[in-house]
């Protein structure tokens, strides 16, 4: 029977569900967009966003989704006929790869699997075979949402260091910004791309760009530019219309502000990542509980390399698609498809930005019951482990 009625569930990986906070921001009457309180808001954004990523670079704001931050991106630091490594882990960094590629770089794809982070001695390999350094930039995704995992960047870094290799470290964390521990500066990345639908908790509409000074270098202003996308009128506006290439995404910017209000209610990130931390241990410790022969399993083999934003479950013989059919339309909740190995067999839970205990044992219990109504095997109750695992959070500092 239907028993859908109520409100409705989305845990898919983004976009992610909005806060009270910031729907209201939403609604806000427009300003001024040529002065006032306006401006203060985005500069203020703009010298705030850089502490979201962990760096002293700077921070830009493109009315985009993702795609769009990605192009910023390519469209400032690599100038087509440059060479650009992707580096695979499941679907996004091959992505983004094409996306360079149709800009006119020559893209090489860094095979990898679907199970398992990048290989940093496979990285390092690939780079000292590079001997004349033609290799302009690396393009990899911190936490890949096809696949959730979460990707090793200081050992990836290392691997650049020690094949003494010049390439512009390029991190996609569209998926892991406030939810997976991220430290731009730390871990000598070079540009970060984010967007606001994620872990940000806004409404899909906003890329972001950070550069490094290195990525900061690699404008080059005799190369054709994009004018939307280029930095250098974004960096030094004559007038503040500039700043955004024209007229600002002003609902977007207010929803942004109290999306950070609300992690610095929190406690800042480290309590958002802790909160992302113990709501990710009940999903993994549920899907483990019910993992039996034919029946589920965890995409990612190595449990530290497990994302906190999202995971990635295998469902054996089960019919994934059937299983998400059930619990959309008869129970109200919505699952993420399935992206990789086979994506039939496989759906994926989005625990990124806003949730609590309720929502997430609420979605696991949900799941279950599904797995009941269809008779798969589950080993035994992931609502008791998920519920065990809360638990010890809560008894947590
Ligand atoms: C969601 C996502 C994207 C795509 O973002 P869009 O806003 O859909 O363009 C890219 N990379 C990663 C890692 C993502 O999770």
């Amino acid at each position: 029977m239907d028993l859908s009625q109520g409100t409705p569930m989305v845990a898919i990986p983004g976009p992610s569900i909005l806060p009270d906070a910031v729907r209201a921001a939403l609604g806000r009457a427009m300003p001024d967009i040529y002065g006032g309180g306006l401006v203060d808001l985005a500069f203020g954004l703009l010298d705030r966003l850089p502490d979201i990523a962990r760096t002293s670079g700077r921070a830009f704001i493109v009315a985009s989704n993702g795609h769009g931050a990605w192009q910023m991106a390519i469209a400032n630091t690599i100038a087509p006929g440059e060479s650009v490594l992707a580096l695979e882990s499941g679907r996004f960094a091959v992505f983004w790869g094409a996306a360079a590629e149709l800009a006119g770089a020559n893209v090489e794809i860094l095979p990898g699997d679907f199970q398992n982070p990048v290989d940093p001695a496979t990285l390092e390999a690939r780079l000292r075979a590079d001997t004349d350094k033609s290799i302009k930039a690396i393009l990899v995704s911190h936490v890949d949402t096809s696949s959730s995992v979460r990707n090793d960047l200081p050992a990836l870094r290392s691997a650049i260091d020690a094949a003494r290799h010049p390439a512009l470290l390029m991190v996609d964390c569209i998926a892991s910004l406030g939810c997976d521990r991220y430290e731009m500066d730390e871990w000598g990345v070079d540009l970060t791309v984010g967007a606001s639908q994620k872990g940000l908790m806004c409404p899909p509409g906003l890329g972001f760009v950070w550069a490094g000074e290195r990525a900061l270098a690699a404008m080059d202003p005799d190369r054709p530019r994009v004018s939307y996308l280029d930095w250098s009128k974004r960096l030094d506006p004559q007038m503040f219309y500039e700043i955004f290439a024209g007229t600002p995404p002003v609902a977007h910017l207010h929803a942004l502000e109290a999306a950070l209000g609300l992690i610095d209610e929190e406690g800042g990130l480290e309590a958002v990542w802790a909160r992302h931390q113990a709501h990710a241990d009940a999903v993994r410790a549920a899907v483990a509980a019910w993992a039996s022969p034919g029946g589920l399993s965890l995409n990612i083999t190595s449990p530290a390399h497990r994302s906190n934003a999202v995971t990635t479950v295998q469902t054996g013989d089960i019919d994934a698609n059937e299983l998400r059919r059930r619990c959309a339309e008869q129970a109200g909740l919505t699952l993420g498809i399935g992206m990789v190995i086979n994506p039939n067999h496989t759906f994926r839970v989005g625990h990124m930005g806003w949730h609590n205990p309720p929502m997430v044992l609420g979605t696991l219990a949900t799941i279950e019951a599904a797995l009941s109504s269809m008779g798969a095997p589950m080993a035994s109750s992931g609502i008791a482990a998920a519920a065990a695992s809360i638990g010890e959070a809560l008894n947590r500092e």
